[in-house]
């Protein structure tokens, strides 16, 4: 094993379809980041929780009631037990942690360990048993203890491993920050942490990278003071104090993070803004989110790509020459990605699917800011749209969080209006959406639907993934879709930036954008349409991937100091 010098911290990590580890959007970042990195070779290292109960598995009746049941997994069976043993003192009892290993392998042979730590361990209570059981479970107490333990223990595991060369330690989203704690500790050497000195703080700072997913307040993962003191006892409470971490009797996991970072940065460009308007005393850079790009292109498309630019899954910059490749060809290997998405999901839902009929996708956490059910605003217009200009038809997946109770309305309301329109409309809402399902959606639709209310999201990456497989994007600007938005070349527009708050104005641009532009060049201008599938590839595939957010970072955050030609030292292929 080479000297690994990042160790890249998550609460969550889609890892395989088999291993329900992650709930959404910041899970699958932290898997393609991976797979990137065994790509590219990086010598990289990462932590999460093993999460043995799952995130859950979704069930909708035929109202679109969610019910949520257990996702239990075996990690026994598909990860490779690690040795070390290391404890972290939760109310002052001795938890056990053991971890799991997960091996992501990259293109050229070479790896990225994934360590997930486990509380199941015979002498830990029952209760401490199940603390890495549930991913976003539980209440504020059960997240904390979550938190520590993978903050905490996992700088202890990664020290029991004998990874002792690590420069950076990466913190994805606010859930890992309590690192800088464990961090500060072996600083210190067994001396009292509330004896930390500027010097100490500073030290820690130099070795962590922060990156915020939040692009507003009110999304910060925080705890009442009196809770943190409780659980991470005195002398801990004491320091997060000394090092102002608490305000106004609040842990804010955001500003632990921003406290003891040396680089701190945003998804998207203009996430990064609005980053760094909340935290005017930090400078905040971006980098924006990118997706595996071998994982998401449907086989079809990959086909299409191995043939005319064989460099692509080597270098997915390569992917700005798909610019070149005859649209016949583009429109039959969308076609071929179209009819393995359709089959499954008549499957799926007994929707009357046709594959001549111009798609629309949305697959997303049901989540209230993504608004799944702008669309649906007027479905008198809609239908008229439909009838007038050209049939479509839709794809709808996703999960609300167990106690989301708006995200589960959203997801009847979808329902409701499906049943409304049927017979002119076909609506499919496949259950359950993984990242079985997210490849086949992203993959086979005609059009991506992105209508988040501005401007919660941050990035937003499925649209990215649609955009690999040459599928444009209708999207309120928000998150990427400032960056990767070129009118009628990757794409439309929904709305303009004085809409935000009007969601009566943003829905009637929708259907301007469907009745007046979409629609007329899908069904009497095809070859255009394809050309535009074609120029999304060029423009957004070759730069919406995770190989080139794994450079930016390398370059700007891992190792800003070190010479160009020798800015990744690599790891020697596995044998
Ligand atoms: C890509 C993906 C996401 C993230 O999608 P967003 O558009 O960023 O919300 C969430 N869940 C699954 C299963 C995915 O594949």
């Amino acid at each position: 094993m080479p000297e690994v010098r990042i160790a890249y911290f998550s609460m969550e990590i889609a890892l395989q379809s088999a291993m329900p580890t992650y709930s959404g959007g910041l899970g699958v970042l932290a898997g393609d980041m991976l797979r990137s990195a065994a790509d590219l070779g990086l010598p990289m290292v990462a932590v999460t929780l093993v999460h043995r109960k799952g995130y859950f598995r979704q069930r909708l009746d035929a109202a679109g009631n969610q019910s949520e049941e257990d996702a239990a997994w075996q990690p026994e069976a598909l990860l490779e037990a690690v040795e070390p043993q290391v404890g972290v003192a939760i109310e002052g009892r001795a938890v056990r942690i053991r971890a799991w290993r997960y091996t992501v392998k990259g293109i050229a042979g070479r790896e990225v360990p994934v360590y997930l730590l486990d509380t199941a361990v015979a002498g830990n209570s029952v209760w401490d048993q199940a603390l890495t059981d549930h991913l976003y479970g539980g209440d504020d107490h059960y997240r904390l203890c979550q938190e520590a333990i993978l903050g905490i223990g996992g700088v202890r595991l990664l020290q029991a491993l004998g990874m002792n060369a690590i420069r950076s330690y990466h913190m994805n989203e606010g859930h890992s920050a309590l690192l800088a704690l464990g961090l500060l500790e072996q600083r210190m050497q067994g001396r009292e942490l509330t004896i930390a000195a500027a010097a100490d703080v500073e030290a820690v700072r130099e070795r962590c990278i922060f990156t915020t997913h939040t692009p507003v307040p009110a999304g910060h993962d925080q705890f009442p003071s009196a809770l943190a003191r409780q659980v991470l006892g005195d002398a801990a409470a004491d320091a997060l104090e000394a090092t102002h971490c608490c305000a106004n009797n609040v842990l804010n996991m955001t500003y632990l993070a921003l406290r003891f970072s040396r680089y701190v940065n945003g998804v998207a460009m203009h996430h990064g803004e609005l980053s760094q308007d909340m935290y005017p005393n930090y400078p905040v850079r971006a980098i924006t989110n990118g997706v595996h790009a071998v994982t998401w292109v449907a086989p079809a498309l990959a086909a299409l790509y191995d043939r005319h630019i064989p460099e692509w899954r080597r270098d997915n910059q390569y992917l700005r020459y798909a610019i070149g490749i005859p649209l016949a060809e583009i429109a039959e290997a969308h076609r071929l990605a179209k009819a393995e998405l359709l089959e499954p999901v008549r499957q799926a839902t007994g929707a009357p699917l046709d594959p001549r009929v111009l798609t629309l996708g949305f697959a997303r956490r049901a989540a209230g800011y993504k608004r799944a059910d702008l669309v649906f605003s007027n479905l008198e217009r809609l239908q008229w749209i439909a009838r007038r200009a050209g049939p479509l038809q839709m794809i709808f997946a996703g999960k609300a969080h167990p106690q989301d109770e708006p995200g589960k309305d959203m997801i009847r309301r979808v329902f409701a209006a499906a049943e409304k329109l049927r017979g002119t409309i076909a609506v499919a809402y496949v259950p359950d959406y993984d990242l079985r399902w997210g490849g086949l959606i992203t993959g086979g639709v005609d059009l991506w639907l992105n209508t988040p209310h501005r401007p919660y999201e941050a990035s937003g990456t499925s649209g990215m993934k649609a955009a690999l497989n040459g599928v444009p994007s209708l999207s309120v600007p928000d998150g990427w879709w400032y960056e990767g938005h070129f009118e009628g070349v990757t794409g439309w527009d929904i709305g303009h930036e004085e809409l935000s708050e009007d969601p009566e104005a943003e829905a009637d641009s929708l259907y301007d954008k469907l009745e007046l532009l979409v629609l007329p060049m899908f069904y009497t201008r095809h070859d255009a349409y394809v050309e535009l599938m074609r120029s999304t590839i060029a423009l957004n595939a070759s730069f919406f991937n995770t190989q080139r957010m794994l450079l930016q970072y390398a370059l700007n955050a891992y190792f800003p100091d070190v010479p160009r030609g020798q800015f990744i030292p690599a790891a020697p292929a596995a044998p």
